[in-house]
Formats: C-alpha cells, sequence, structure tokens
C-alpha cells in the first residue's frame, strides 16, 4: 500500500507531539450520529516530555474488556513528571475508546475489532480510522511500542509479556530484551493463530521494538495483574532509558508456543469442567477438560487432550464453551531466570 497515496486522517490531536512539559488532550475522531449531528469520539491521550530521549508509545484497551494496561496507564499518566523523562511517553490508555466505554472486546460503533483492523483506513469505519491515526502517526514517532492485552471475556492467561519470531533477527533479539526488561512472572515466544490486522505485525514491519503482554483475563484485571503491567511498564522505560534506574528484574519463566499443536479449539458445546488450572503440567494425552452435553443427565462427558506436554497457559472463561471457542493453549517451559 502506498500510504502517501492515502486522505489525511480525520483525527486531530489537541496535544503537541513536539512540546516539552506534560500534556493531557484527547484525539478527536469525528462520528456524527443520532444523539450528537456534529459529535465526536474523544479519545484520552498524554504526552510526557523532556530532554532527547526516545520515544515509547504504551496503549492499552486494544481491545476493549482487558483491564491491566488502563488501570497501569491511567495511573502511570498522572503520575510521571517530565522531570524524571528523559525522551517522550506517549500514552494511549484505552486505544478502542468506544470498545473501551461499553466494556466489550469489539466497538459497539461499526463492532470493529482494533487488532484485526491495521494498518487501517483513513476513510472508513470509526475503528479503521483509528488503526490509521496509530500506523501513520503514533507508531511512526515512536522507537518503542508497548500494546497490553489480556483475556478479556473469554480467556484467562498466565501473566505474561510477549514478543514474536522475526525474519530481523536483530530486531527480534531488541524485542525480547525489551520483554525481558518487563519482568512479568511468564514471559512468552509468541505464536499468533492469525496475524493478519494486527498492531503488533504493523509495528514489527516498521522495524520499532515491541513487546505485547497477556496479563490474565476473565473480563476484569487482578491487584496483582495491575501491579505487574505498572511495574512492567516502568521496567520497559528504564530499559529504554526514557527513566533512570535499571529495570527491577523478577524472575521470569520463559515459555514457548512451538506450533499450532499448542490451540485447542472446541468441536463441541457445552458445559467446561477444566482438569487443570493455569500453570499446570500436563503431558501429551493428559485431560485438559471435559466437555459436558447439557440439554439431558446421562450423556458422557467429551475429554479434550493435552496434544503436547507444557504447562496451561491460556482457557477459556466463563463456564459454558461453543463450537470453534479457544478451549485451551499449552505452552513450554524453555527457562526460569
Ligand atoms: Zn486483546
Amino acid at each position: 500500500m502506498n500510504n502517501a497515496a492515502l486522505r489525511p486522517s480525520p483525527i486531530t490531536p489537541s496535544v503537541d507531539f513536539d512540546a516539552k512539559g506534560v500534556q493531557h488532550g484527547h484525539l478527536r475522531l469525528p462520528y456524527s450520529r443520532d444523539d450528537s449531528a456534529w459529535g465526536s469520539v474523544m479519545i484520552p491521550i498524554c504526552v510526557i516530555a523532556n530532554g532527547e530521549g526516545p520515544t515509547a508509545l504504551l496503549t492499552g484497551a486494544n481491545h476493549g474488556d482487558e483491564y491491566e494496561g488502563p488501570a497501569a496507564l491511567f495511573e502511570l499518566a498522572q503520575a510521571l513528571k517530565p522531570s524524571e523523562v528523559n525522551g517522550r511517553i506517549i500514552i494511549v490508555p484505552a486505544l478502542n475508546y468506544p470498545a473501551f466505554r461499553a466494556g466489550t472486546r469489539t466497538s459497539p460503533i461499526d463492532r470493529g475489532n482494533l487488532n484485526r483492523s491495521f494498518p487501517g483506513r483513513p476513510d472508513g469505519m470509526v475503528t479503521e480510522k483509528i488503526a490509521d491515526y496509530v500506523t501513520r502517526h503514533l507508531i511512526p514517532l515512536a522507537d518503542i511500542v508497548l500494546d497490553f492485552h489480556s483475556g478479556g471475556r473469554t480467556l484467562d492467561f498466565l501473566p505474561y509479556a510477549a514478543a514474536h519470531e522475526l525474519p530481523d533477527k536483530d530486531q527480534e533479539a531488541r524485542c525480547f530484551a525489551a520483554v525481558a526488561a518487563f519482568a512479568a512472572p511468564f514471559s512468552m515466544k509468541m505464536l499468533e493463530i492469525d496475524a493478519v490486522g494486527m498492531l503488533d505485525t504493523t509495528v514489527e514491519d516498521m522495524g520499532k521494538v515491541f513487546v505485547t503482554t497477556e496479563l490474565g483475563g476473565a473480563g476484569t484485571a487482578t491487584a496483582r495483574s495491575i501491579e505487574i503491567a505498572r511495574k512492567g511498564s516502568l521496567n520497559l522505560l528504564r530499559h529504554a532509558g526514557i527513566l533512570s534506574g535499571e529495570p527491577d528484574r523478577a524472575p521470569t519463566r520463559w515459555l514457548d508456543m512451538p506450533s499450532s499443536e499448542c490451540f485447542t479449539f472446541a468441536e463441541d458445546e457445552g458445559l467446561i469442567a477444566f482438569a487443570v488450572d493455569l500453570g499446570d503440567a500436563v503431558r501429551t494425552g493428559d485431560v485438559v477438560a471435559h466437555v459436558y452435553p447439557v440439554g439431558k443427565t446421562g450423556i458422557a462427558p467429551i475429554a479434550y487432550r493435552a496434544a503436547m506436554d507444557g504447562v496451561l497457559a491460556a482457557r477459556h472463561v466463563p463456564g459454558l464453551i461453543k463450537a470453534g471457542d479457544c478451549l485451551s493453549v499449552i505452552a513450554t517451559v524453555t527457562e526460569e531466570t
């Protein structure tokens, strides 16, 4: 795609990305609708800049029902002082703001899944316009990008920071060094089911350092998972040299998703009864969960078994499952640090 041929983004920032100091403002996206003829979507943004160091872009609620990112980033935006910063920190705590306000993964305006909408379109639906602005105006400013995720309302994860295998091994090494600095309890070499349309891929294709996370899920955040997000953000900013001091490196277990065998998808619907919990070890052939048909009693449950050795890294929530849902993810433990 020739980005130069695209029309300008309709989004107007109220912050000046070149100014020093702290600015709290909005990305204003025109959205004409029944209750506001010339209305807008107002996406909160904070820019903290001082000195000549690198730029970090920190984003949360790319999916609207994932809360560790917003919790850590709203706090960071109000706590950080320019005098602590060497460089620039751009914080967008709730990137898919309509979805975040609705508490849903996708946008209530256009059902857009922001993390499947990249690189976006300036003349598309609201979600595509957000993606296009991030692609053409925010990512190019950044040296390092941290995009927070967790499982939302239908998955729950072991708390991990992650990067991907990349064709450029030098860039890959820089991404994994940043994951190590984040120092979540787990660190993942992450395999995507389908990487098309993701912010991740867009950032990586621009040659930047990219870190993502899965820090829990089940439609909420815990004190523990928010603390992992908060500490990880500060660690990453220290690693980038934007904040002074060394990252506070707690031990982490390195995990790998070596092949698509790690994913199990339900072929049945019913009540799911897990036989193992997150972090538990499984061997090939072990029962991970039983799915019970719930129409009547007396029917044997369907057993879902591990296709590889490893630990349970993600599981479906809540208690009922449908055909096609991701039931579990098994990851291999590669290293303890
Ligand atoms: Zn997500």
